[in-house]
């Protein structure tokens, strides 16, 4: 059977919406279905960061940041027992790159409104229930509408499935090892004074990272971290702690409009995970977006990846010379599978390894200082966590300068039997935090080795 159309996308959110927009410059055939098209209230993907905007430029879709009140976003701001520092995002012929904040749910509509506008996408509201499987070919897929209570069938060349954080089908396309590395609680701030406006702001706080952001002209949101994966307390314990542990925390200038919001308690919990790709080749289908990756939103890398795939797989595809050809449209996924994680790679490594020093006392102590000491020390770094460099070299020497640096301050003036033990321990648990997330990235072979050696 002939399929009906030759993409089909599961999943209208940030990645299915943003591939769809970008596959509507060319002749495929693309359908997306999308369970709810209305706009959602969440407290994920809000902190684009300057990568992820140079990504939509190269995909000629960076007009989708205009006209909803996204807030540019300049560089960052450190706190750390009442210190504080800022560190802007690099230059690039001396113009600062720039990222954006927003609420969600409107930039998400925005991508909708855009890949619905395109001649060749089809956007239907449905829940994908199953993956239509021929022959160990997935063929299309079987949904339901909010309407009709049958099943429908859309069959197409390839399915490529977006469904993001609680997806269905990862399991039948990947081999996912995935897991809650803690929660995040979001809140609206209502007209707060920023210390930096147009600042990302990183609060490292006694407990875990409190982020703050803007994401409209009036609106700020800040994200408070709860390590582990124990679900945090109830509504009333949880304003109890939020009053009396973490508002003294926050700079002055935001404690009355923070205060306020927890009393109104419009609170949101979102679990935060960690998975590395590990996808299983099948014909006819593709992974992307969260379904296929998740790191920690820290770093607010989420969607950044996202784009670098999008990017990807959507070059890839619209340059198939003969798409009529099935085998070239599995040589595309093979080749998005083996090349991805060169644009993804640092992004993942920098999100969990910083997760994992800042729960670390000695560790984020170094990190902080380190960056403090401004120049290279924090030019280098932020241009990692920017996205606009993706040298994984660099972020692994700066990452075990930092660690280098933490010995120094523990050894020094004098160092002792006791002080040389703490900075064996520090030096083994930066080990410990990076050595799986390089190894989960395929760092770790000989070849990367040898680069980095040769580099530095
Ligand atoms: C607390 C938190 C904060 C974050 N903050 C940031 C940040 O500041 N910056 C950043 O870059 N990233 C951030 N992220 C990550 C970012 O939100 C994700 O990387 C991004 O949303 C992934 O987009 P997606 O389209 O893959 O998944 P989603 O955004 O989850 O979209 C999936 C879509 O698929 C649809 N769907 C699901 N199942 C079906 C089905 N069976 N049939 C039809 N449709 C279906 C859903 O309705 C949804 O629209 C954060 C994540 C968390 C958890």
């Amino acid at each position: 059977m002939k399929p009906i159309y030759d993409i089909c996308i599961v999943g209208g959110g940030v990645t299915g919406a943003c591939l769809a927009s970008y596959l509507g410059k060319s002749a495929l055939k693309v359908a997306v279905i999308e369970r709810n098209l209305n706009e959602k209230d969440r407290i994920v993907g809000e902190l684009l960061q300057p990568g992820g905007v140079e990504m939509l430029e190269k995909m000629g879709l960076e007009h989708l940041l205009d006209g909803f009140d996204a807030q540019s976003v300049d560089g960052y701001a450190l706190f750390m027992k009442g210190e504080s520092f800022e560190i802007g995002y690099p230059e690039k012929d001396g113009k600062r790159y720039a990222g954006r904040g927003f609420r969600n749910g409107k930039f998400v509509q925005k991508l909708r409104a855009y890949m619905q506008a395109q001649k060749n996408v089809t956007v239907i509201e449905g829940t994908v229930n199953e993956l239509l499987e021929t022959d160990k070919r997935i063929v299309g897929v079987s949904y339901t509408t909010p309407r009709a209570v049958e099943a429908k069938e859309i069959t197409a060349t390839l399915t490529i499935v977006c469904d993001g954080i609680f997806s269905t089908f990862r399991n039948t396309l990947s081999v996912p090892n995935k897991s809650v590395t803690g929660f995040f609680l979001g809140l609206i701030l209502k007209d707060c004074q920023l210390p930096y406006p147009n600042h990302g702001h990183v609060i490292i706080a006694e407990s875990s990272p409190i982020l703050m952001y803007p994401v409209s002209s009036t609106e700020t949101r800040i994200l408070v971290d709860f390590r582990g994966i124990k679900v945090p307390p109830k509504r009333e314990e949880l304003q109890n702690y939020l009053t009396s542990s973490i508002a003294p925390q926050l700079p002055s200038s935001v404690q009355s409009s923070f205060l306020k919001s927890v009393e109104e308690g419009k609170f949101k919990l979102m679990p935060n995970h960690r998975m590395a790709a590990n996808p299983n080749l099948k014909q006819g289908a593709v992974l992307i977006g969260d379904s296929l990756n998740m790191r920690h939103p820290l770093t607010g890398g989420g969607m950044t990846v996202a784009f670098s795939d999008v990017y990807l797989l959507g070059s890839l595809l619209m340059k198939m010379k003969n798409p009529k050809r099935g085998t070239q449209w599995e040589r595309v996924v093979r080749q998005f599978y083996e090349s991805r994680n060169q644009q993804t790679a640092t992004i993942n490594i920098l999100a969990d390894a910083l997760y994992g020093v800042m729960g670390n006392k000695e560790l984020k102590e170094a990190c902080f200082n380190y960056l403090k000491r401004s120049g290279s020390y924090s030019q280098e770094p932020i241009t990692i966590l920017s996205a606009i460099s993706r040298d994984s070299n660099l972020l692994i020497k700066h990452f075990f300068a930092v660690a280098l640096f933490g010995i120094k301050g523990i050894l020094m003036p004098i160092p002792t039997v006791t002080k040389a033990k703490r900075s064996l321990s520090l030096l083994s648990n930066s080990v410990r935090i990076i050595y799986p997330l390089l190894r989960n990235e395929k760092m770790l072979r000989l070849q990367n080795l040898r680069q980095f050696i040769v580099k530095y």
